[in-house]
């Protein structure tokens, strides 16, 4: 049995969860609220990652289930591995274990949940009726299959100053004339055309990209292909990490290391080592070989984001989907209409086949 906090009405004795947007904690029965001293985190915090990592132990991060009491009804549970706040299964009452019980690095920031579950059913409704070639009974039906869950799931947000070199090529466009062979009046003519080429020559050179809070999810719950979407927080409503947030809500440990989040991270600069490597190049074309780049001054901090977490089933499938609890924008998985899209397609083909027609006489 591990120890744990279970935030308590001082009136009455029922829970005390965190009340969404009011940075406060609110009693379930009798309403009475307990504000939560603001306390933003400073967001030039980084801590050093290869200092980090020299520390870290290989198995960081570990899956250990932990086993409650519940003070309330005395029944025992397990926390789901990789949890570490969620509700007593039998009578709902808010646990929050501390961190440092199953991992070596803390969170330093969380950001409070602004959108409320109904507000999050809302967006999630309204994106299903906004995709482009949807099935139409899936609009129809709006199906929302599995109950939906408020978590907050573990971020990784990486600085660093990166210098790199690269080799390529540089294209610039020239006009030059051809004697092309035309038929005028079904005689074959040579006639003088201005065509349009590219000019290659081989370029190198050296770029900098200062970058701040490139996210890497810290969670295997979501799909990895989730992690363009859930990369867009406003960092200044972050504050430093307080258990009163998590009170009534699941709460995630982090599964993708650090050293993995680096990784992803990266993957992310390169997109905007590869802009800016193009923009040096300059000219008409570019085509970039070869990129060798050096991380420096990486630093790192672990946040916690407050998601709305779903699924829907159509036609036997499961599509997961998640609300931004910060901004509610809704986004997911969907299934494609694929009568829909042939019939486009067909359409589209039908006029330009058309158009092409005019166009020949
Ligand atoms: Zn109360
Ligand atoms: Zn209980």
């Amino acid at each position: 049995m591990i120890d744990y906090t279970h935030f308590k009405c001082n009136e009455c004795g029922s829970d005390l969860d965190y009340a969404i947007g009011l940075h406060t904690l609110k009693c379930v029965s009798c309403g009475a609220v307990d504000p939560i001293e603001a306390s933003p985190l400073d967001l030039y915090l980084a801590h050093d990652y290869k200092a980090a990592i020299s520390d870290l132990s290989y198995f960081d991060p570990q899956t250990v289930s932990h086993e409650l009491q519940c003070d309330n009804c005395g029944a025992n549970f397990m926390l789901p591995a990789n949890v570490h706040a969620e509700e007593c299964p039998y009578c709902d009452l808010n646990v929050v274990v501390p961190v440092d019980l199953s991992r070596k690095l803390q969170p330093d920031g969380v950001m409070p949940f602004m959108i409320h579950q109904h507000q999050a059913e809302a967006s999630f409704k309204k994106w299903l009726g906004g995709l482009w070639f949807a099935p139409s009974a899936l609009k129809r039906k709006a199906i929302q299959a599995r109950p939906i869950l408020g978590a907050y799931m573990p971020l990784w947000a990486f600085d660093a100053e990166v210098n790199s070199r690269y080799s390529g090529q540089r294209g610039d466009n020239y006009r030059t004339t051809m004697r092309v062979p035309t038929t005028v009046n079904g005689k074959t003519v040579m006639k003088t055309k201005t065509v349009v080429k590219i000019r290659w020559r081989h370029v190198s050179g050296r770029v900098h990209n200062s970058f701040d809070d490139v996210i890497a999810l810290g969670t295997n719950t979501l799909p990895i292909k989730f992690q363009r979407f859930l990369s867009e927080w406003d960092m200044g409503q972050t504050q430093n990490y307080n258990e009163k947030y998590l009170s009534g809500f699941r709460s995630e440990l982090y599964q993708i290391g650090l050293p993995e989040g680096f990784q992803m991270a990266k993957e992310v600069m390169l997109f905007t080592i590869r802009a800016t490597i193009r923009r040096d190049i300059g000219g008409d074309h570019q085509r970039i070989h070869h990129v060798d780049s050096d991380y420096r001054q990486v630093g790192y901090k672990l946040l916690l984001a407050p998601m709305w977490i779903s699924a829907f089933n159509f036609k036997q499938k499961t599509y997961r989907y998640v609300i931004n609890g910060q901004n509610g924008k809704a986004h997911g998985e969907r299934p494609y209409s694929w009568i829909k899209i042939t019939a486009f397609v067909l359409t589209l083909l039908a006029l330009l086949g058309g158009g092409y027609a005019i166009f020949n006489q």
